[in-house]
C-alpha cells in the first residue's frame, strides 16, 4: 500500500547472513509466504541481498531452490570479503544472475589517496579510477548486473560512457595485474594485520574488536577520516573506548596483534 502499486518486480529479502536467514526467514516461513506472493502476480521475481560470509552465502543459495537472483556486494577491493569471488562463481555456476553492489566501495574507489591516483594518471588511458574499477566488473561473464549509486549528473554521464564501453572477459593480463597491483597498494595502507578472523572474540567487554580494526585500517587505506569517524560515532555498541585492556584476547589472536595497545589508538583516531 505504501508503495502505491499492486505488483512488484524484484523482491529481495533485504541484507541478509545466515542468522537472519535463519531466525527470521525460515523460522516464520516467509519463503512460503513470498512464493504465494509471486503465485498472485504480486511479484515478478525473489531475490536477496547479501551481507556476511562465503559459507553463510553458501547455505542461503543451496537453501532454496527458487531464488530467482542474488545481491551481492562486490568490487576490486573485495574478491576474499563478504560472498567474495568464490560467492560470486558459487551462484552464478548454479545458474543464478548476481546483481553487484558497492562496485565503488561506496564511492571511495572513485576517489582514490593521491599516491594510488598517480598510479592511475600513469598506467590509467586517460580512464578514471571508477571506469577502471566498473570495466573489471564487467569483464567478468558471472556478473549480470553491476549498480553504481550516482548522485550528481556528471556522474550519470560517466557511468553512461563507461556502460558504453563495457565488455566481458576482454581486460588484458596486463590491466588485471594493475588492478592486482592497486589493490596491494590499498592493502599495504593497512596498519593492523588483522584479518577478521574472529577468533579473539568475544570481549568479555563487549568490544567489537575485528570491527574496531577495520574501522581504522579502512581510514588508512582511503585516507578518509571524515566518512569513517561518522560511521564510527553512528556505531555505538562494541567501540574501541571499551577496552579495559585485561589482554583476554590477545593470546587467541593468531595474528599476535597486541590487541590492547591498539584499542586506544583506534578510538584516538575515530573517537
Ligand atoms: S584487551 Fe580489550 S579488547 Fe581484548 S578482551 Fe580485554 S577488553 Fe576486550
Ligand atoms: S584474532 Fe586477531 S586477526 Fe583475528 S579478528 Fe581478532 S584481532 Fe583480528
Amino acid at each position: 500500500m505504501k508503495l502505491q502499486t499492486d505488483y512488484i518486480d524484484f523482491y529481495l529479502f533485504h541484507s541478509i547472513d545466515a542468522r537472519k536467514w535463519r531466525n527470521v526467514i525460515l523460522r516464520f516461513d516467509l519463503l512460503d509466504k513470498i512464493e504465494a506472493a509471486k503465485q498472485a502476480g504480486k511479484i515478478g521475481y525473489i531475490g536477496f541481498s547479501f551481507h556476511g560470509g562465503f559459507n553463510e552465502f553458501k547455505e542461503i543459495v543451496d537453501g532454496y531452490d527458487n531464488w530467482d537472483l542474488c545481491q551481492i556486494q562486490y568490487n576490486y577491493m573485495d574478491i576474499e570479503k563478504q560472498a567474495g569471488t568464490k560467492g560470486l562463481k558459487y551462484a552464478a555456476g548454479k545458474g543464478l544472475p548476481v546483481v553487484i553492489m558497492e562496485p565503488l566501495l561506496g564511492g571511495l574507489l572513485a576517489n582514490p589517496p593521491k599516491e594510488i591516483r598517480k598510479d592511475f594518471e600513469e598506467y590509467g588511458g586517460g580512464r578514471s579510477p571508477a571506469d577502471w574499477a566498473l570495466q573489471w566488473l564487467w569483464n567478468q561473464p558471472e556478473v549480470t548486473l553491476v549498480l553504481s549509486g550516482m548522485n550528481a549528473m556528471q556522474q550519470v554521464e560517466e557511468n553512461l560512457r563507461s556502460a558504453d564501453a563495457l565488455k566481458i572477459n576482454a581486460m588484458s593480463k596486463e590491466d588485471l595485474a594493475f588492478i592486482d597491483r592497486i589493490r596491494k597498494k590499498y592493502e599495504e595502507k593497512r596498519a593492523i594485520p588483522c584479518t577478521g578472523c574472529n577468533y579473539c572474540m568475544p570481549c568479555p567487554n563487549g568490544v567489537e574488536i575485528p570491527r574496531s580494526f577495520k574501522f581504522y585500517n579502512d581510514c588508512l587505506m582511503h585516507d578518509d577520516l571524515v566518512s569513517t569517524r561518522k560511521t564510527y560515532a553512528f556505531w555505538k555498541r562494541g567501540q574501541a573506548s571499551a577496552c579495559i585492556a585485561c589482554k583476554a584476547c590477545e593470546e587467541k589472536c593468531p595474528q599476535r596483534i597486541p590487541i590492547s595497545q591498539w584499542m586506544p589508538k583506534v578510538h584516538a583516531l575515530l573517537g
